[in-house]
């Protein structure tokens, strides 16, 4: 089957023909449908990340976005048949452990990173496993057509944990999302339709023209502004009620925290780039004075898809607002590399591997 390749890390990535998965006997393998293009796979492809235990060894098919339809069913597996179509979240969890069965499957004891650890090769692929596939492979309502789907697995669905779980975000709230890539532009979707009103902050006009397509009320381009978090604060009358890092660098994370009024809640969603490697300087002096809550936010657990779904069912959320271009298995090598720049927009979805 044909798969992108990671060679070496910072070096052009190549489609090359590669076996095709057995499914183990907990697992299935599901023929992709959708595999959504991330600035997590960039990071993983410039080999960051080796302090949050995402660093592969190569060669190594990256993409943890998918979506798929189940073509072969391991011995043990009990709710998942050949032909459903199902939602893959990229954080793979064991099913077993004190943190999964209490409904944090998200932080599980043995997380498996799709496409991101040796131990789970990824969807930018024709055809993907899923371990524990009782646990994981999320299945989809027949209303939800699979198109609709490929930009779940991660983006999406870590933006709806993060504002609907860990911000516990509400209605009339002011929250601020830091950085409109996919991740923050999903948010935006996600907090409005909680009833938030959103305020959307990144550098570049293009983006704040989505998010305001995508419900924000109020824009700040940080590049025209001496203090992005002050120019929040003035909008909110003291300081908004939840912050959202959705970037992960020391500026966003910083201008996030700032942008609160107290009591304050404040959700990171980013992970770092090598120029941080994993931390970054708070007030945390104000943090104390101002009673600020710091929550950090991992993707989704598979056991609560169930809401995100029927928001979607009844059209609250619309996933394929995000989506901004379908593309080709031979041009995710050149979409991944315009992300150096910022050179993309919304989620770009991988749906032909032909
Ligand atoms: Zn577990
Ligand atoms: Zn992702």
């Amino acid at each position: 089957m044909r798969a992108v390749v990671l060679e070496e890390f910072q070096e052009p990535l190549q489609v090359q023909d590669v076996e095709r998965p057995e499914p183990e006997s907990h697992g299935i393998v599901a023929e992709v449908n959708g595999c959504g293009v991330c600035r997590s796979d960039w990071h993983c492809w410039q080999g960051d990340w080796d302090w949050f235990g995402y660093r592969p060894d190569p060669p190594h098919i990256l993409g943890h976005e998918p979506c798929g339809t189940v073509v072969e069913v391991g011995e043990d597996v009990e709710s998942v048949s050949e032909g459903d179509h199902i939602a893959i979240p990229f954080n793979f969890a064991c099913g077993k452990c004190d943190l999964c069965r209490n409904g944090h499957e998200n932080i599980c004891e043995n997380h498996v990173g799709l496409g991101f650890m040796n131990e789970a090769p990824g969807a930018f692929a024709e055809e993907v496993h899923v371990p524990h596939a009782d646990i994981n492979a999320v299945p989809l309502p027949d209303s939800i057509h699979p198109d609709t789907a490929a930009g779940i697995g991660c983006r999406f669905m870590t933006s709806y944990h993060a504002m609907a779980h860990r911000g516990d975000v509400g209605n009339g709230e002011d929250v601020v999302v830091h950085g409109l890539g996919g991740i923050g532009l999903s948010a935006v979707h996600i907090a409005n339709a909680l009833g938030a009103n959103v305020i959307g902050v990144d550098l570049f006009d293009e983006k704040l023209d989505k998010a305001e397509s995508l419900g924000a009320v109020e824009t700040v381009n940080a590049s025209e502004v001496d203090d992005a978090a002050k120019e929040v604060r003035d909008i909110t009358n003291g300081g908004a009620d939840c912050s959202v890092d959705a970037l992960g660098i020391e500026t966003t994370c910083l201008n996030a925290v700032n942008s609160l009024k107290k009591g304050g809640r404040h959700v990171q969603v980013g992970l770092t780039t090598s120029e941080e490697a994993g931390k970054v300087a708070l007030p945390t002096d104000e943090f104390v004075a101002k009673e600020i809550d710091f929550r950090g936010s991992l993707g989704l657990q598979p056991s609560r898809y169930s809401e995100m779904l029927d928001m979607i069912k009844t059209g609250k959320l619309d996933p394929t607002e995000l989506v901004s271009e379908t593309i080709s298995i031979d041009e995710v090598p050149d979409t991944l590399a315009a992300m150096s720049d910022y050179d993309t927009m919304g989620i770009p979805v991988c749906s032909d591997f032909s």
